[in-house]
């Protein structure tokens, strides 16, 4: 059960959202982008990495989309990835980068 929550941070609050399933997922790459509006970064603890997630300069090393609306990064994983690489279902992401071409 580790994995089926995801806990979310931002300056002044946070919450614990379940990912189990893909309308979880959906619903955390959405709730994600809402508070990047809000707040202007965010940290995200998902599977076990703490993702620092805020707007950048660049695109994503994974699936080549602009990161202004937020770009994702952990200790290990310095290339930044979109919110949809990051923490999508598989099927979000594809859809991102048909948006994209
Ligand atoms: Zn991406």
């Amino acid at each position: 059960m580790l994995n089926s929550v995801t806990h979310v941070r931002f300056a002044g609050g946070g919450m614990v959202l379940p990912v189990g399933d893909p309308y979880g997922r959906q619903f955390l790459v959405e709730h994600i982008g809402g508070c990047l509006r809000k707040n202007g970064g965010l940290e995200v603890e998902f599977r076990d990495e703490r993702w620092r997630v805020r707007p950048i300069d660049g695109y994503c090393a994974r699936c080549g989309a602009p990161l202004r609306a937020g770009g994702c990064s952990t200790h290990r994983n310095r290339e930044p990835w979109c919110i949809y690489c990051a923490f999508g279902t598989v099927s979000q992401g594809a859809r991102q980068r048909r948006l994209q071409s």
